[in-house]
């Protein structure tokens, strides 16, 4: 089986599907590798380390393979380029993204979504999700370090004493916990809040506290362990519990999400116009609409003397290491999909297989995005 790596063209994507540790294992099980020249180069991924670790260079080679690996979601120009019956693995958007599931579907791809890899223990490894969710948020942290005129951590010098900065976190998922766990190790007080009171524990562990709202909610875990949608009620209930706490703080980072949908709206405008002049808001759910009522996506914005940053793909921004967690998360994926002779063999009996599968066979066949495509559910 040939897998190839093509440069990835959507603005500001600098990450690679590949890196050289991954060519050689690739390789060493019997896989051909075949990468775009100067597809790693904005994550210090070298052709020359490539070719060396085994990878063929080709020139328009990035879509030949039998599997191409990918990180955003293709372009129209990048489907065109691909064949029927070929696979595609990457970032895919099921839940939102219709039109390229539908166009995917179109173009015969057997396409699979690493957003849509089921989060069960076995699949650990392939949890693209989860790698690049790290990276975010710990740059949540940094950005708020950097965007706030005040130091982190308690000083004590000769000049006076300073207290230290007090972070508050909304949402303790991947990148909510670690960015509780970088505004930690910079010495901030850091205070968190999730809907799912199972993070309490996690959150406690990090040095971090939980805040305890008192607005009548008792857990919003569903069955695959996210957070239920709040309904309008309980949302209005937990802004205005929320405004209280937010009033105290220097940085609030958050990362609240309920996948598939618009990001909960957790930091109104009042809470933002009662946070002392010069605080700093990091908005990571920015994309998807915002926690924050005053976020502007990829832009930083000064309203009530507070500085609300709302920055996009992060994970983007620190590419190097982002690109090494994904594609161990592609090559533990691709170790699903080969024989013992290194061909492609795609066994749909497999949970992780036939949960990461969005198209195949001309059809949409993940419900999330027949839901996005507007395609008939089954
Ligand atoms: P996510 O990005 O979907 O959401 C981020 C966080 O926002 C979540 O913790 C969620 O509870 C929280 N949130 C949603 N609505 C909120 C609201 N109104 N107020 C406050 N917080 C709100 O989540 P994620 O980081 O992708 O992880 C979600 C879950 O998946 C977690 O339970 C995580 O531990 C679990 N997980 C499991 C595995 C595995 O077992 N393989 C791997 C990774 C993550």
């Amino acid at each position: 089986m040939k897998v190839s790596v093509p440069k990835e063209s959507a603005p500001g994507e600098t990450r690679v599907a590949i890196v050289p540790e991954v060519v050689k294992k690739l390789t060493a099980g019997g896989i051909d590798v075949v990468v775009e020249p100067g597809a790693g180069a904005s994550a210090h991924v070298l052709d020359a380390a490539l070719e060396q670790a085994g990878a063929r260079l080709e020139v328009g080679g990035g879509f030949s393979g039998d599997v191409v690996a990918k990180v955003a979601p293709p372009s129209a120009e990048e489907i065109g380029r691909m064949r029927q019956g070929q696979a595609l693995v990457g970032f895919l958007q099921p839940l939102t993204n219709g039109e390229v599931a539908q166009s995917l579907a179109s173009a015969g791809v057997t396409a699979f979504a690493m957003e849509a890899i089921p989060r069960i223990t076995r699949a650990q490894s392939m949890d693209a999700l989860s790698s690049q969710a790290t990276v975010a948020g710990y740059r949540a942290a940094l950005i708020a370090a950097q965007e706030l005129g005040r130091f982190f951590p308690m000083l004590t010098t000769a000049a006076g004493t300073i207290r230290p900065a007090k972070v508050l976190v909304l949402g303790a998922g991947v990148a909510g916990l670690q960015a509780i766990a970088t505004a930690k190790r910079l010495g901030a007080v850091v205070s968190a809040f999730d809907v799912r009171s199972a993070v309490k524990e996690q959150i406690e562990s990090l040095g971090a506290r939980f805040v305890e709202l008192d607005f009548g909610l008792e857990d919003a875990e569903d069955a695959g362990g996210y957070a239920r949608a709040l309904t309008d009620e309980e949302q209005q209930r937990q802004r205005e519990a929320l405004a209280d706490v937010i009033a105290q703080m220097d940085v609030v980072i958050s990362t609240a999400a309920v996948p598939g949908r618009r990001a909960p709206l957790l930091v109104i405008e009042d809470a933002v116009k009662r946070m002392p002049a010069g605080s700093v808001v990091v908005d990571l759910a920015a994309e998807t609409g915002g926690n924050c009522e005053l976020t502007e996506s990829g832009q930083t914005v000064v309203r009530h003397e507070v500085k609300i940053v709302g920055p996009e793909n992060l994970a983007a921004t620190m590419p190097d290491h982002a690109s090494q967690l994904y594609a161990k998360n592609i090559q533990s994926l691709l170790g699903l999909m080969v024989d013992d002779e290194g061909g492609l063999k795609l066994d749909f009996e497999d949970e992780v297989i036939a949960g990461a599968c969005i198209t195949r066979d001309g059809e949409i066949v993940h419900e999330g995005a027949k839901a996005a495509a507007g395609a008939p559910a089954a």
